[in-house]
């Protein structure tokens, strides 16, 4: 494969202040932000704590938040086509999956706009000279950090709950995807949401990132991205003292028993893993297909593959969309070479598509890899790819031992028409969120998160409010 480098010649050097967004479709400019350093830190996290403190937001009763919160989930679905095309432009990602993505960021409003108007204290009755009450307040100034890969989703999924709770937010949006950020906090301030309660630091993630999760001011950090950067952050936020929320990478297995409906689990699996260009943390990015139905289960899934439709993200059609960057083709390019290497066949893909057209994206086509054992390197480690790698297992024993043999706890998927042996692998599988008969559903008041290296906390329903609140006992003597 050709190696390239820079996707534009637009003079970096000359923005300095800016943060350049480039479409990875086409390696055309895709906008362009106010870019902060470690210098605009201070600033930013004083005027989060002035505005905490003036009780602008805080001390609103819990209605009169939740009529903000729920503004501006409006806010976003009546932007909902330009909010889609401008994360379709900064990011690649289908026009489509835009589309649900930014319903899916006005839906973590809605709800946590409905929540915040539910919450209540608890109250234990008179014991003896007293009574006590338990109540969640807020951190204060709480930094939220993002990828790149869900942008406005990621984000909503932060700071509706953290401002639920009361919190003034520091958001710091991906540097590769800096742009949707803006426009949550645009549209955040027209609902109504006080100034300095919600703002945008876009810088890179070793200036910005660390300045914020290092600074005093910073009293809780949710950060959703790589494991590795996660532990960076974790280990700061021990030294601190600090709660830390943290949504890291995954590994999933995707599990076909021969007793499935395979023609669901097949386009399941494909979209488990194809659906984002496999820029998913839930990618079911190891297939495990029972040893009897193994050879025929995988050469249809080989033949549909290489059937998947790569195209521009507008297109309609479009089922696999560009990577972020050449610089990640060109990781997951090594990592199909690797896999090669280590002697695995590669039965689809394994290449970028040749089409003029996509000549100047970060376009790969969808890659199947069979004849690896699960301790190969490109089983173990997140690729973040549209890279599938096929392994056969002989029984559940055999099939939990393997399917928990990764460092990562994110998510895996079992299709099967035998309940009981459903329930009994859901529960051994070391898994934050298992699917069974359908995979990467997704509700607002279910909690997420990762066992493993996959993270810590979870986000979304009830538990997503209680990351941004701590706990106080107040006790009355009678
Ligand atoms: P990344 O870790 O490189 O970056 C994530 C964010 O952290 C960016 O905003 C970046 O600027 C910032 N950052 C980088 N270094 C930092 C530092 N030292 N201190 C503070 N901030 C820093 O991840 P990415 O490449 O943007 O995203 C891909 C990863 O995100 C994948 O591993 C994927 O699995 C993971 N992810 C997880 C979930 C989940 O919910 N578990 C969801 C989406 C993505």
């Amino acid at each position: 494969m050709a190696t390239q480098t820079s996707q534009t010649n637009y003079d970096l050097a000359a923005n300095k202040n800016k943060l350049i967004s480039i479409n990875p479709a086409n390696g055309q400019v895709a906008g362009e932000v106010q870019k902060a350093t470690a210098q605009d830190v201070d600033a930013c996290v004083q005027t989060a704590w002035d505005a905490f403190h003036h009780q602008a937001w805080s001390g609103l009763r819990q209605d009169q938040r939740a009529t903000v919160l729920y503004a501006i989930g409006q806010g976003i679905l009546a932007e909902r086509e330009s909010l889609a095309a401008l994360q379709m432009r900064d990011s690649g990602k289908p026009y489509k999956e835009c589309l649900h993505m930014v319903d899916s960021a006005a839906g973590n409003f809605r709800y946590y706009a409905a929540v915040c108007e539910t919450l209540q204290g608890a109250l234990t009755p008179a014991r003896g000279e007293y009574f006590s009450m338990a109540l969640a307040e807020p951190f204060g100034v709480v930094a939220c950090i993002t990828p790149w890969n869900s942008p406005i989703m990621n984000e909503a999924q932060k700071a509706a709950p953290a401002l639920a709770a009361g919190n003034a937010v520091i958001l710091k949006p991906s540097e590769e995807t800096p742009q949707l950020a803006f426009e949550l906090l645009r549209i955040a301030q027209q609902a109504g949401l006080p100034t300095g309660m919600l703002q945008v630091l876009a810088g890179d993630g070793e200036d910005v990132g660390a300045a914020l999760v290092k600074h005093a001011g910073v009293r809780m950090v949710s950060f959703t991205g790589g494991t590795d950067t996660g532990r960076a952050i974790g280990a700061i936020a021990g030294q601190r003292l600090i709660p830390v929320a943290l949504e890291l990478g995954g590994k999933s297995p995707h599990i076909v028993c021969e007793d499935a409906d395979q023609e669901k689990a097949l386009a399941a699996v494909i979209s488990g893993i194809f659906g984002s260009a496999g820029q998913s943390c839930v990618a079911g990015s190891r297939l495990f297909v029972q040893r009897t139905i193994y050879k025929a289960f995988v050469n249809s899934l080989a033949e549909r593959t290489r059937q998947i439709r790569v195209a521009l993200p507008d297109d309609p059609t479009v089922q696999v969309g560009p990577l972020i960057s050449l610089k990640h083709r060109q990781r997951v390019a090594n990592y199909v070479e690797l896999a090669r290497h280590e002697g695995g066949e590669i039965l689809a893909g394994g290449m970028p598509p040749s089409g003029s057209e996509l000549q100047q994206g970060a376009f790969y086509m969808p890659t199947l890899i069979d004849g690896l054992s699960n301790s190969a390197r490109v089983c173990q480690e997140e690729i973040f790819g549209p890279v599938l790698v096929a392994l056969p297992f002989d029984d559940e024993d055999d099939l939990i031992a393997q399917a928990n043999d990764t460092a990562f706890g994110l998510g895996a998927g079992i299709w099967t028409s035998d309940y009981a042996k459903a329930w009994r692998i859901a529960r051994a599988i070391q898994a934050g969120s298992v699917w069974i008969n359908t995979y990467k559903q997704s509700h607002i008041a279910t909690p997420f998160g990762g066992f493993k290296d996959s993270g810590i906390g979870r986000e979304k329903g009830i538990e997503g409010l209680k990351l941004y609140s701590q706990n106080k006992s107040i006790y009355w003597g009678l």
